[in-house]
């Protein structure tokens, strides 16, 4: 415990040093807080269905979300967000067996949201070989966020994939590749 004691302190001093000690709390778009909604949607692009059902969720997270589960109904959706003064979205959904979301359906249209507004686009990335990194790219996604997971225990169990940390390290290496910006979720086990 006084190793972890000891990290949290060096952790705690390096994020002083290199951002101050200020925080900026975001306020995401599907909450509505003292009756104000945020600015920054989450879209989920397959409803309210997630084929991994996490221990920790249980596809729960899709259901406040704005639904928009074909691309012409993503596009419109954007468009929409941004006619009521939205500045960007998170476009996420549930996952594939194998980590995957459904990309190569949508990029397409995630190209035509960034052709069309002004929206600032991130998305949930999952499993991300080089090809898509680089579709991703092409198209004007503006950051990538990422579960980095900590061990390949938590992996099975938790989030029931077949894969180990190894697909994680792929996809970090991939989207690194074409400089796209990440956001990385760090999640563990104890
Ligand atoms: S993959 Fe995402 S949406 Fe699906 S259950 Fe896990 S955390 Fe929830």
């Amino acid at each position: 415990m006084r190793g972890l004691d000891e990290l949290m302190a060096r952790a705690r001093n390096a994020s002083w040093e290199r951002f101050d000690r200020r925080i900026a709390f975001y306020h995401p778009g599907m909450f509505r807080y003292e009756g104000k909604w945020g600015q920054y949607s989450a879209i989920s692009i397959t409803g309210d269905s997630c084929e991994l059902q996490c221990d920790h969720c249980k596809a729960r997270l899709l259901e406040p979300m704005i639904h928009a589960t074909t691309p012409e109904t993503l596009v419109k959706t954007c468009q929409d967000l941004e006619k009521r003064g939205d500045r960007g979205c998170l476009i996420t959904g549930g996952f594939r067996k194998d980590g995957t979301l459904l990309w190569d359906t949508f990029i397409d249209a995630i190209r035509t949201v960034k052709e069309t507004t002004n929206l600032h686009i991130s998305i949930h990335g999952g499993i991300i070989g080089s090809d898509m990194a680089e579709s991703m790219k092409e198209a004007g996604i503006d950051q990538v966020l990422l579960d980095v997971i900590g061990d390949d225990e938590t992996l099975k169990k938790v989030f029931h994939v077949d894969f180990g940390l190894e697909k994680i390290v792929e996809t970090l290496d991939s989207l690194t590749n074409v400089r796209m910006p990440i956001v990385p979720h760090s999640l563990g086990q104890k």
